[in-house]
């Protein structure tokens, strides 16, 4: 279903440059001594995706988008840019129509701007 609507957007020329879903990577819950997260993300169970995670990244110290949001992943996030996914865009009412929740507006302190996830963020 993903895939299918995701082959709608290009059709219509949204610009899709990159779709990573899949990949085994603990970046949630506690922090380990090593400083790594111990628990896995929905990336770990292909029940997340990132999409065009150099025009979309993940931002931290961020309740509100402005400049004091600090990128750790991905590139920066600049409205109106082609292929930036932005709420009320077709990508984004596209996806989250099929129940994904959108990491771009997640509450709280990260904007995973690339993210979209079916059991929260
Ligand atoms: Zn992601």
């Amino acid at each position: 279903m993903v895939q299918r609507t995701l082959e709608t957007l290009v059709r219509r020329g949204e610009p899709l440059i990159t779709v990573q879903g899949y990949r085994v990577v603990r970046s949630r819950g506690p922090i380990d001594g090593q400083g790594n997260r111990t628990v896995f993300s929905n990336h770990s169970f292909g029940t997340a995706l990132d999409i065009n995670r150099d025009l979309n990244g993940l931002y931290d110290r961020c309740v509100q988008f402005g400049p004091e949001c600090r990128l750790l992943l991905g590139g920066h996030w600049r409205p109106g840019v082609p292929g930036t996914l932005e709420e009320g865009g077709a990508m984004v009412r596209a996806l989250t129509a099929l129940g994904l929740r959108w990491g771009g507006a997640m509450q709280g302190r990260q904007k995973d701007f690339m993210h979209f996830s079916y059991t929260g963020y």
